[in-house]
């Protein structure tokens, strides 16, 4: 493929070295199969684009503009194999918070009753966390964390739960005693 810099025809014909319009001389365009893998930086493809479009007559310039549009289709999987690992990494303590604060609550948190707090953050965390998970398995993991901070958190909740109905029991029953 060559291009000519003055009026912009492209021709495909290999053999030709002058536009057949004004004969200025043609200029090689490579392959747009090429250049993706030279050009390191997807994300920009917008700023990349705008910056070159000015100089698109100057026959250096007209190269990079094809590259970002022709990148972008190739850059996501290009581009997804660092995000995975940071992002799992993310809800991942997001899942392990949800596990800690769980755990906190049925240890600590039957002082001052301190884990009135905890264990729902526990399970609401677990829960948000085991949503993403399954919107989205292959970002976030955890699946495991999470569902230790909801059992964790629940158990506290069902001990507290357990505690009152003894406790209401008790009071029932002496107050049907006193009768
Ligand atoms: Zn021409």
């Amino acid at each position: 493929m060559k291009r000519c810099p003055t009026c912009n025809q492209q021709f495909t014909d290999e053999w030709l070295t002058f536009c057949t319009h004004d004969g200025t001389s043609l200029i090689e365009i490579r392959g747009p199969v090429e250049p993706p893998p030279t050009f390191a930086y997807p994300p920009i493809p917008p700023t990349v684009s705008r910056s070159e479009e000015p100089t698109l007559d100057f026959p250096d310039a007209y190269t990079p503009p094809p590259v970002p549009v022709i990148a972008q289709p190739t850059s996501p999987s290009g581009w997804q194999p660092p995000p995975p690992p940071f992002i799992a990494a993310q809800q991942q303590s997001m899942a392990a918070a949800s596990l800690v604060l769980g755990i906190i609550s049925v240890t600590l948190g039957w002082c001052c009753s301190f884990g009135l707090l905890t264990a729902p953050v526990a399970i609401a965390l677990g829960i948000a966390a085991l949503v993403q998970i399954k919107n989205n398995p292959s970002r976030y993991t955890g699946k495991g964390l999470a569902i230790g901070g909801i059992a964790t958190g629940g158990l506290y909740i069902a001990f507290l739960l357990l505690l009152i109905v003894i406790y209401g029991m008790a009071i029932l029953a002496g107050g049907l005693s006193s009768l």
